[in-house]
């Protein structure tokens, strides 16, 4: 049977057309941006257009950007150079956020900030009034993910800056929108937000690129010493071939992003009408949820074992985020949910390609993995 591939949150296959310009950088087109000669100009020139095609993707069509390794190193950096901010030391995240987001302010905890988490509780769904209520003299910033990587549910982030902006116009709004880039039909940041997260490798594009991008004029405090790359607020050679596949696959995600996300909400729906019963329950509120993803908790199951009977059955699926793949316990996140002890948790996320046919059948190879384990019979 042919692979089901449910894990495109974790990553996504890079587009064809990704490839592509890839490949013509590193055998052709090669070169440092920092060089004075023709293939530093040319380099100049590539880096100029992925920006564009950058600034597309999320609505913001004159913000400056700082590429980096990804997404988790454009939310230290956003995280990093806002707080603290001389006497302004606290910070609100939210307890939806992905990891590097809620460990850095937890690291920031320790030399002295201050850190209020809004939950998302039962929802999933954090509130722009518990944000508010948070805001005071000293708060600098607020950093709050578009959509949850655990929950899979959308987060009102405009709606967040707007009430946080009316009582204090100073603090910065920082948008994690690494998942939300391909799973919402657009994107428009310029109003209330100052700085925006995106990653390659969840739009299609490559692993290992990423940028923040943030309001032209804003100074960002480096997470390290070297050359004058980039200003010298990320030092270090830029990665050609990853922003030229970056920029390629923003380019494409916003051309079929509408269409994409319409398709992928029809199919999930179908998929959880299949599956959600007696049984296994859904987690987050479903009229919040993101087009493309589905996290459900199952009854008295052990969420590894389940996983490993599936991908015995070739269907692909995680119990979370890849980045806390490792741990035992579930995030709390998804305890506030309404994941109860002993149960299982599953994440189904889906790309513009995957089609109602792959996911009946994983709905059926679900059903059949879950007997299996509870039988014993798992056999891994
Ligand atoms: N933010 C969110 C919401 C994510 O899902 C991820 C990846 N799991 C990251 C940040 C980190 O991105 P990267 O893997 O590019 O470091």
């Amino acid at each position: 049977m042919n692979e089901i591939y449910l894990d495109n949150a974790a990553t996504t296959r890079p587009y064809s057309e990704v490839c592509d310009v890839m490949m013509e950088i590193f055998q052709n087109n090669f070169g440092n941006t920092s060089s004075l000669h023709k293939r530093g100009v040319a380099a100049e020139r590539q880096v100029a257009m992925a920006k564009q095609q950058i600034r597309q993707l999320i609505g913001t069509s004159d913000w400056d950007m700082l590429f980096t390794s990804g997404g988790t190193e454009a939310n230290n950096l956003a995280i990093r150079t806002c707080c603290p901010r001389g006497k302004r030391n606290h910070l609100i995240v939210s307890q939806v956020e992905h990891a590097s987001v809620i460990d850095t302010a937890g690291l920031l905890v320790t030399q002295g900030c201050n850190l209020d988490v809004v939950s998302g509780g039962p929802s999933g769904v954090v509130s722009p009034n518990d944000f508010a209520k948070s805001v005071c003299k000293q708060t600098a910033l607020v950093s709050v993910i578009h959509i949850a990587n655990e929950m899979g549910t959308v987060q009102p982030v405009n709606e967040i800056a707007q009430a946080v902006k009316r009582l204090a116009p100073r603090v910065k709004i920082h948008v994690d929108a690494t998942q939300a880039a391909a799973q919402l039909p657009r994107l428009d940041y310029c109003k209330e937000v100052d700085m925006v997260t995106i990653s390659g490798h969840k739009i299609h594009g490559p692993q290992g690129i990423g940028a923040l991008l943030f309001r032209t004029g804003s100074a960002i405090k480096p997470l390290f010493c070297g050359g004058d790359q980039q200003r010298g607020m990320r030092p270090g050679t830029l990665n050609l071939p990853g922003i030229v596949g970056l920029g390629e696959a923003a380019r494409i995600t916003v051309q079929m992003r509408q269409e994409a996300v319409v398709a992928m909400q029809h199919r999930m729906d179908a998929f959880r009408e299949q599956i959600i019963g007696d049984d296994i329950y859904q987690l987050g509120d479903n009229h919040y949820r993101a087009a493309g993803m589905l996290v459900i908790g199952i009854r008295n199951i052990n969420s590894e074992v389940l996983l490993h009977t599936l991908e015995k059955y070739n269907v692909l699926a995680s119990a979370g985020s890849a980045c806390h793949a490792t741990r035992a316990k579930p995030p709390k996140c998804v305890v506030d949910a309404g994941l109860k002890s002993g149960d299982g948790v599953v994440r189904f996320s889906i790309e513009y390609q995957t089609s109602k046919e792959a996911l009946r059948q994983a709905a059926n190879i679900l059903k059949t993995a879950i007997l299996e384990v509870r039988q014993g019979r798992a056999g891994i």
